[in-house]
């Protein structure tokens, strides 16, 4: 199967940003395993930063945008990473938010270079879905978690579809409020190429946190998250879902299996 740009072939494009760590002040830097050490970085919480390219037969889906950072050759990492799998800027038909925080929308907007602060839309020719009431809170709540520069370039661009609560983008792609990790934060379950995709952005995270009950000290509601993964699990056990799993480098993408009453990798 080959995708509507028949440049790629259909399916899963995990594009990583690799690792970094995260203070109190919420700024992101860059984690070397092989240089850097956790005891210098006081106080932080280490993250993977991995969006994701879906190819369907009929759409370029990207799932998030990360950071929005420029490697050491200053080339945007998102522009990058899309490149070493074929794909243009303006090949992206669909930009799907689960949330606003800068490490998931860092890269809906972008400098023209480092000289100036004009901002313009990432992905000249794509829709940007995203929750209106995700957008009013990240407005009401401006601080550190979220960048109203970018955001506020994003609307000037006109190319944002605001959704309100639940509902379905097209034929394929349908969405949900799941609150948890932001009040409105929403996921996103895709069904193409035979395969039923969920994309749980930060309310289903990693692999391990499907396999056993986490709550976290950095969701709104750390609770509503833990028990809405163990919703999201079973469901993904009885239906074969594919998790999309955004700050998981080692396991990008999986189906779940039980064995011996354990959740697992299939
Ligand atoms: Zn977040």
């Amino acid at each position: 199967m080959i995708s509507k740009s028949q440049k790629i072939k259909a399916g899963i494009y995990p594009l990583s940003e690799g690792s970094y760590t995260i203070g109190w002040d919420k700024i992101f830097k860059p984690f070397d395993a092989e240089k850097d050490s956790m005891t210098d970085r006081p106080a932080s919480l280490l993250v993977e930063i991995q969006p994701f390219l879906l190819a369907t037969e009929t759409q370029n889906i990207l799932l998030d945008t990360g950071l929005g950072f420029y490697d050491s050759s200053d080339e945007l990492m998102i522009y990058k990473l899309l490149n070493q799998i074929g794909l243009q800027p303006e090949d992206i038909d669909l930009v799907l938010l689960s949330h606003l925080h800068k490490d998931h929308a860092g890269a809906v907007c972008i400098k023209e270079n480092s000289q100036t602060r004009n901002l313009f839309a990432a992905f000249p020719t794509a829709k940007y879905y995203l929750q209106n009431e995700e957008w009013n809170y990240a407005y009401a709540h401006a601080g550190s978690s979220y960048d109203l520069e970018i955001l506020e370039a994003l609307k000037q661009s006109g190319q944002i579809e605001l959704l309100d609560g639940d509902g379905k983008i097209n034929d394929e792609i349908s969405y949900e409020i799941s609150g948890g990790h932001t009040p409105f934060h929403q996921i996103f379950r895709i069904n193409a190429n035979g395969e039923k995709y969920f994309y749980g952005g930060d309310v289903a995270p990693q692999f391990s946190q499907m396999q056993r009950k986490f709550v976290a000290k950095y969701d709104f509601d750390g609770k509503r998250s833990a028990a809405l993964r163990q919703q999201y699990t079973q469901e993904g056990l009885e239906n074969d879902y594919t998790f999309l799993f955004f700050h998981d480098l080692k396991i990008p993408f999986c189906k779940l299996k039980l064995e011996s009453g354990m959740v697992m990798k299939k």
